[in-house]
């Protein structure tokens, strides 16, 4: 099963993740916390692992775990 990490001190909450992934709009949302956007994770039983996302994040907020 696949587990998706984000870093909520790194990532600026750009939606860039959402963007470019086949399943953005599923899987990411961005929220506020603390007065601050950043990206959440929705529902990652859509992801392929594809790890899009991983190299489209700038700050590099985000760390997959493909378990395997
Ligand atoms: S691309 Fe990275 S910095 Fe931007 S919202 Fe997504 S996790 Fe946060
Ligand atoms: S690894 Fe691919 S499918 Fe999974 S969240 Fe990132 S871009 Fe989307």
């Amino acid at each position: 099963m696949i587990k998706i990490f984000i870093d909520e001190e790194k990532c600026t909450g750009c939606g860039e993740c959402i963007g470019v992934c086949p399943k953005g709009p599923r899987i990411y949302r961005i929220v506020e916390k603390n007065g601050r956007k950043v990206a959440e994770v929705a529902d990652k039983s859509f992801c392929i692992g594809c790890t899009t996302c991983v190299t489209a994040c700038r700050p590099k907020a985000i760390r997959l775990d493909r378990g395997w």
